[in-house]
């Protein structure tokens, strides 16, 4: 069944040197298996934050993170392992990401060994292997598996961070612009294997981009972040066909071209837009998107706006005053179609 393996509710706090800055606030967010779930803003809306925590590469200070509707703990501990395992990270970077002085067969037999899947002998290890680089059609294995990083290309290499990542048998993959630094070509070919995958082994994948348009290619379900927070979600198709958060409407505008082929968005085109996302260490009181909306009202400037059913799709929410009809009303606006 497509239980969610993954539930959180989480604000984190990183104490800088000036300043407590508030790098995700309150971000809720359900993976469920056999279902992609994109997370798309700007750099520095707190994105990458949030698949770091998921993958509780650094700890939480606050909130709380369930596999199964079990809590997991911050650190140590049988069910913090069992977590990790199951929950695997994809960087952006293939090149960073893999140790130059090793081969292909090391870091996925390191991979198999670490979570216990390398098998009985040799022969065990030698299939379990090539039943990785298989699955993410480097074939025949053969020819990949003694390798070194450098002798691959970049689409080569992010696949081979996947397989390592598949090594663990994972029920999550959370890839953070997981294409954002190969070349265009290449792109939809890697997202293309990442939905296999998440078809063929009924993966739960989070794909974090700022690129929305392969959000609506890609993913199944999509919410927006702006300045830490999460302002809008709902089904892709609805989200990126009927945007309902201002914020949102504005990055589907200052897409280059949001019919074209996903993914293949260059990473510098992001940032987009008029204005730059805020400082999370002083946000905006209100609605953070309030100094850069062109139809902020009084409201917005001093109360949160909590997620509102939008009128579309079920389940299709945006965080915006512009979807209560009594703040509307008082404040004597145009509603939000206009
Ligand atoms: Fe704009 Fe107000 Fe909606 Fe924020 S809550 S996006 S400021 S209309
Ligand atoms: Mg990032």
């Amino acid at each position: 069944t497509k239980h969610f393996p993954v539930r959180r509710k989480l604000s984190d706090i990183f104490t800088g040197k000036r300043a407590v800055v508030h790098a995700v606030d309150d971000v809720s967010l359900t993976l469920r298996r056999g279902r992609v779930t994109a997370l798309v803003g700007e750099s520095g809306s707190g994105k990458s934050t949030v698949a770091r925590l998921f993958a509780q590469l650094y700890p939480r200070t606050a909130g709380d993170l369930r596999l199964h509707g079990e809590t997991t703990k911050v650190h140590g501990g049988r069910r913090f392992r069992d977590y990790v395992s199951r929950v695997q990270l994809i960087f952006q970077d293939p090149f960073g990401s893999l140790n130059p002085v090793h081969t292909v067969r090391y870091h996925l037999t390191r991979a198999l060994k670490i979570h216990g899947n390398a098998g009985k002998n040799a022969e065990e290890l030698e299939a379990a292997l090539a039943a990785l680089l298989t699955r993410v059609a480097m074939t025949p294995p053969e020819r990949y598996i003694d390798k070194f990083p450098h002798e691959l290309s970049g689409g080569q290499r992010q696949r081979v961070a996947i397989a390592r990542a598949l090594g663990a048998d994972p029920e999550a993959l959370l890839a953070d612009e997981p294409v954002s630094m190969l070349d265009v070509s290449i792109r939809l070919g890697i997202l293309n294997l990442l939905r296999d995958l998440k078809e063929r082994l009924n993966l739960a994948i989070l794909y974090i981009t700022h690129d929305i348009a392969s959000a609506r290619y890609f993913a199944d379900e999509t919410m927006v972040m702006y300045a830490g927070r999460m302002v809008e979600g709902g089904d892709s198709e609805s989200v990126t066909q009927n945007p309902a958060h201002p914020y949102t409407r504005l990055l589907i505008e200052s897409a280059p071209d949001p019919d074209r082929i996903a993914g293949i968005a260059d990473a510098t085109a992001k940032d987009r837009g008029n204005g730059e996302p805020p400082s999370l260490i002083r946000p905006p009181s209100g609605c953070r998107f309030h100094p850069r909306c062109p139809h902020a009202m009084k409201r917005c400037t001093v109360d949160l706006p909590p997620r509102l059913e939008v009128g579309g799709e079920p389940g299709h929410w945006a965080a915006c005053w512009l979807y209560d009809a009594e703040t509307v009303a008082k404040e004597g606006v145009g509603s939000a179609a206009d």
